[in-house]
Order: C-alpha cells, then structure tokens, then sequence
C-alpha cells in the first residue's frame, strides 16, 4: 500500500516538477533575448542621428549673417536680462579644440552649459552660429524664473544619466518580473515596470524634450524679425534638431517593448 501512494505521488510530482524546471529555463532564456536587446536599443541611433544631423544647414545655406545672429543674441540676452547672469555666447572655428568637441559631442552644432560654479555659457561652431539662438533659449530656460531654474539645475541637467541608467534600469525590473510564478512580493512589483515599460521608458526624455522644444521656441520668437526665408529654414533646422532627441525616446520606447514581448514570449513557451 505504501508503495502504492508513493508511487502516485511520484507520478503527480514528477511531471510538475519538470515543467517548473522547464519554466525556469525558459524564462531566464526570455531575460536574456530581453536583456540583449536592451543593451542594443542605443545602436540604430548612432546610425539615424549623424544623418539627421548631416541634412542641417549652415550659416551660407540658411542664409544669415553673423550681424543677424549677434542681433538677435543681443535683444535675447536685454529681454531677458542674461548678461546679469553672466551670459556668455562664444563661438569657435571648426578645427579648433572646442570645434572638435562641439563636432564630436553635438554633431559639428552647439552647446549650453551652466554650472552651480556661475558659468553659463553657450558655444558655437563658427559655421552654424545661429545654433547659438537655440542655446539662448536653453540659457533662458535655466535663468530666467525660479521654477525654470530649478527645472534646470534638478531635472533638464540629469537628463543624459537618467536616459544612460534609468532605461536599462526600467527594462531590467520589467524583465525580472517572472509570469510563471505568482504576483507576490517582489513579483508584484515587477509586475508593475513589464507592465507600463512603454509609458516608463518614455518618462526620462519628457523633461529633456520639453526643454529643447521650449529653447527652440523661444529661439524662433526672435528670428521670425528676420526674413521669412531664415525664418522658415531655421524652423526646419531646429525641427531636425529635436528630432535626434526624439529618436532617442522613440528608439528607447521601441526596445523597452521589444525586449518585454520578447521575454514574454520566450518565458510563456511550455
Ligand atoms: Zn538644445
């Protein structure tokens, strides 16, 4: 009789065990499809970006003058009274040392920067000087109200390392949620990133967006004195510009819910 019993809990047991084995198997298999393609979400934008950035113009092709560009720096910074901030707008040739950091770092553009230490500063290379009204803006956004100022310094500023860190970060939660084992615990907390990954992807780029839509607004607001012909390259360009950092979000969204579905996938495979 005994015999009898523990052999049919063997036989109860057996099956059960391997296919939570089974399971196991496959989910790690799942995290690590997963896993992949979050380390290579970054990839395709090093192949779409530079082009994006190739197909902006320069100063010849938009057609305005290095008088225009400091006219419109100089009623930016009276507006808004940045020279009391220690506002400095500087501009290098292509092959200078700055040159080569703003080609390697910012596609051959330009670059805002401030720190707590009082410097606040935009740079230009020389050949697309009117990129420097577009880092105003940015000077602007970080100057000019205390709520901007703390958008800037707390939030805009920390945006690269929340992108680098936080994305990986968000797809690895989602990624560790286990569907073949019960919502408890930490489980249940998982649950919650494999869930909304798209929406919390997305999260890390909105202050960063908001920040370069608004720099570039408020770049137009002054340009649009100029001739319609600026007025309207500019635009474009500033447009392309924001695209690159759209990209970015569009690709990281992309490849959170790539590697969640295809976790899921693989993990949900008997
Ligand atoms: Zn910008």
């Amino acid at each position: 009789m005994d015999n009898y019993i523990s052999t049919v809990i063997n036989k109860r047991t057996e099956p059960e065990q391997n296919n939570s084995f089974q399971h196991n198997k496959q989910n790690l298999k799942g995290i690590a499809a997963g896993a992949a393609i979050a380390l290579g979400y970054p990839a395709p934008n090093y192949l779409i970006n530079p082009k994006l950035l190739k197909s902006i113009k320069t100063d010849d092709a938009l057609n305005i003058s290095k008088q225009q560009v400091d006219n419109v720096l100089i009623a930016m910074t009276k507006k808004f009274k940045l020279d009391e901030k220690g506002f400095k707008a500087l501009y290098f040739p292509v092959d200078s040392e700055e040159g080569k950091f703003l080609t390697k770092n910012c596609g051959g553009m330009a670059f805002f920067f401030s720190s707590k230490q009082g410097i606040n500063q935009a740079e230009s290379v020389v050949n697309k000087l009117y990129w420097l009204i577009h880092e105003t803006g940015h000077a602007v956004n970080g100057n000019c109200t205390k709520l901007g100022k703390f958008y800037y310094n707390n939030i805009a500023r920390h945006m690269p390392t929340a992108k680098f860190l936080g994305v990986p970060i968000l797809i690895g939660l989602g990624l560790s949620h286990n569907k073949n084992k019960e919502d408890k615990g930490y489980n249940k907390f998982t649950k919650f990133f494999e869930k909304h990954i798209g929406v919390l992807a997305t999260l890390p780029f909105i202050p960063g967006l908001i920040d370069e839509a608004t720099a570039s607004l408020r770049g137009l607001k002054f340009i649009k004195k100029l001739e319609p012909s600026i007025y309207k390259a500019a635009r474009r360009n500033f447009g392309i510009g924001f695209m690159t950092y759209a990209t970015e979000a569009a690709l990281a969204v992309g490849g959170a819910k790539l590697a969640i579905y295809l976790k899921d996938k693989i993990a949900s495979k008997p």
